[in-house]
C-alpha cells in the first residue's frame, strides 16, 4: 500500500555507529549504483506531443535488451491500443469468471527483455501450487520431473537433510522451476508461521529453491508489463485519476528496469514488499483493470535523463505525500546524485491527500518504548541507557530533518539519519521526518508533521492532485523529476 511505503535506500554514508539488526534489511534493496549500461539514444521522437522522449531507441547497449529485427517506432497511442487488446480479453474473461484460475495471463507480445525476477518470499516452511492446465516441473538442470502436475495442490517442503522434497521424487533436488502451460496463471500459497497464506495467482513461472537455513525461497519470473500492471494496482489508491495511474506505471517500469540492470548477476532483481514495489500477483478487480490499462497505455515508456548525449534510466523513487517539498537523494549519501533526484520541488498538490498524510500529529510515545524500538533495530544501542535528548543536527531545504543526535543516560550519543530513526520508530506513527520532535517528561512528542514517506522523487498524492487539475502523466513526471524525459525502450 502506498501509504505504507517507507523504504529508503540508504546506507551509503554511515552516520550512526550502531549496527542495524536483522530487521533493517528492507531498504537495502535500494542501495544502488549508477547504471552501468545506459540506454543509447535513437533518432526518433515521440510524435504525439504528449510524451517528449525519444522513441525508436537503439536497445543493444544494455544486456537487458535484445535487438529487434524491426525496431518499433510506433506512436504511443497506437502501441497502447494494440497492446490493450489482449489485456481487454484477459480482463473480460477474468472478471466474468471471478476466479483467477479460469483465465490465461496476457497474450501481449513480450517486451524484448528477459522476465523480471521477483522475490515473492524467502525462508518459507512449505509451498503449494496448482493451475487449471498442466504444470511442468523442471529441476535445475532442465530435466522434467513432472509434465502434468495441475489442478490438485502439489506441496513442496524442505528436506531436513538438504534440498527439496517433492511428491514421488528422490532426494537431492535443490531447486525446481514451475512452468504452467498455455499461459495460465500459477496459484501459489505458502506455509509460514503455522498457517497457509492467502492464495495468489502469478503470471510467468515460479522458481523454488532450498536455502541454507533449510527453508524455501520463492521467485516469480514474470514479463515486465504484467509486473508493472500488478505493481500499479498495489501502489496507487483506487480512486486516483487515470493520469496518476499512468505516471505510476512509467515509474514502476523504470524502477524495475533499473534494478534488473543493477542486479543482473543476483538471484533475483527485486523484492515484492514495501522495501521495493508492492507486488502481489495478478489482480482482477477494478483497480487491477485500471492498472492494466495504464500499463498498456504507457507500454515501453521509461523515465530517463541525458548525460553526454545518452539517455540513462535512474531509480525512480516515489512516496505517498511530500507535504510541501520533495527531498534530495544526495543528502542520504546514495549514489543517486542525478538531476531528477535532487529534490527541492515545491508541491502543494498533495493537499488532496486524506488527513494524516498531508498533515499529521501530534504523536506521543513513551521514551522507553521508543528506545526499545531503536534497540530492536540497532542492537548495540542496548548500552545507551534511557533516552535523554533528541536534537536535529541537520535539516534539508524546506525544514525536513536529515540527521538526529540522540543522547542517553549512559553518556553516549549517536548521530543517525532521521529516516533510519523514523523507520525504526515506526513509519505509521512517524509518517515522515518533516516534523518537530521533542522529549518531555518521559515522552517523545512528534508534532507538526508534514507528508508521508521519505519525500524522494514523485509525490503520489501530488500526482493525483495535479491530474485532477488536468495535468498529463508526462508533465507530472517532469515536475517531480526535474530534467527527466520519457523514452520508449520497446
Ligand atoms: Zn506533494
Amino acid at each position: 500500500m502506498i501509504l505504507g511505503r517507507d523504504c529508503l535506500p540508504f546506507g551509503g554514508r554511515p552516520t550512526v555507529s550502531a549496527s542495524p539488526g536483522r530487521k533493517s534489511c528492507p531498504w537495502r534493496e535500494h542501495v544502488i549504483e549508477a547504471p552501468k549500461s545506459p540506454l543509447k539514444k535513437g533518432t526518433g521522437t515521440s510524435p504525439n506531443g504528449v510524451f517528449t522522449g525519444a522513441s525508436g531507441l537503439t536497445l543493444g547497449a544494455s544486456p537487458l535488451f535484445q535487438r529487434r529485427a524491426k525496431p518499433r517506432t510506433s506512436h504511443l497511442r497506437h502501441a497502447g491500443t494494440v497492446s490493450c487488446l489482449p489485456w481487454l480479453l484477459f480482463w473480460l474473461v477474468g472478471c466474468n469468471s471471478g476466479d483467477s484460475s479460469a483465465f490465461k495471463t496476457p497474450a501481449a507480445p513480450p517486451p524484448p527483455l528477459r522476465p523480471v525476477r521477483v522475490l515473492i518470499a524467502a525462508d518459507v516452511d512449505q509451498v503449494r501450487f496448482r493451475a487449471p492446465k498442466p504444470i511442468r516441473i523442471l529441476e535445475g538442470a532442465g530435466r522434467v520431473l513432472d509434465g502434468d502436475a495441475s489442478a490438485k495442490w502439489t506441496v513442496v517442503a524442505p528436506d531436513p537433510s538438504g534440498g527439496l522434497l517433492l511428491p514421488g521424487e528422490s532426494k537431492g533436488i535443490s531447486a525446481v522451476a514451475l512452468e504452467p502451460q498455455e499461459r495460465v496463471p500459477l496459484t501459489i500459497s505458502i506455509y509460514q508461521d503455522d498457517k497457509w497464506s492467502k492464495e495468489r495467482a502469478y503470471a510467468g513461472s515460479v522458481r523454488l529453491a532450498a536455502n541454507e537455513g533449510n527453508c524455501i525461497e520463492v521467485i516469480n519470473h514474470v514479463d515486465l508489463e504484467s509486473y508493472v500492471a500488478a505493481v500499479v494496482a498495489n501502489e496507487v489508491w483506487p480512486t486516483f485519476h487515470v493520469e496518476a495511474y499512468r505516471a505510476q506505471a512509467i515509474i514502476a517500469r523504470t524502477y524495475a528496469l533499473y534494478q534488473m540492470d543493477r542486479r543482473k548477476n543476483a538471484r533475483y532483481d527485486i523484492t515484492a514488499g514495501e522495501g521495493a514495489q508492492v507486488y502481489r500477483g495478478l489482480r482482477t478487480d477494478n483497480t487491477g483493470l485500471k492498472a492494466a490499462a495504464a500499463a498498456a497505455y504507457t507500454r515501453g515508456l521509461v523515465c530517463t535523463y541525458e548525460v553526454d548525449g545518452e539517455d540513462r534510466i535512474f531509480s525512480t523513487y516515489y512516496h505517498a505525500a511530500c507535504g510541501g517539498m520533495s527531498q534530495s537523494a544526495v543528502i542520504f549519501g546514495t549514489a543517486d546524485d542525478v538531476p531528477p533526484l535532487r529534490g527541492g520541488v515545491r508541491c502543494e498538490f498533495c493537499e488532496v491527500a486524506p488527513s494524516g498524510a498531508y498533515r499529521w500529529g501530534p504523536v506521543k510515545l513513551p521514551a522507553q518504548e521508543l528506545m526499545k524500538r531503536l534497540t530492536d533495530r540497532y542492537p548495540n544501542l542496548a548500552s545507551f541507557g534511557a533516552l535523554e535528548a533528541i536534537d536535529v543536527i541537520e535539516r534539508a531545504a524546506g525544514g525536513r530533518a536529515v540527521r538526529y543526535r540522540i543522547a542517553g543516560t549512559s553518556g553516549e550519543s549517536y548521530e543517525m539519519l532521521a529516516e533510519h530513526f523514523r523507520l525504526a520508530v515506526g513509519s505509521r506513527e512517524m509518517r515522515s521526518t518533516y516534523c518537530d520532535i521533542r522529549l518531555r517528561r518521559g515522552s517523545v512528542i512528534i508534532e507538526n508533521g508534514k507528508g508521508f514517506g521519505h519525500g524522494l522523487g514523485l509525490c503520489q498524492w501530488g500526482a493525483h492532485g495535479q491530474a485532477l487539475e488536468g495535468t498529463k502523466a508526462a508533465e507530472i513526471l517532469r515536475f517531480y523529476y526535474p530534467g527527466c524525459k520519457l523514452t520508449r525502450v520497446y
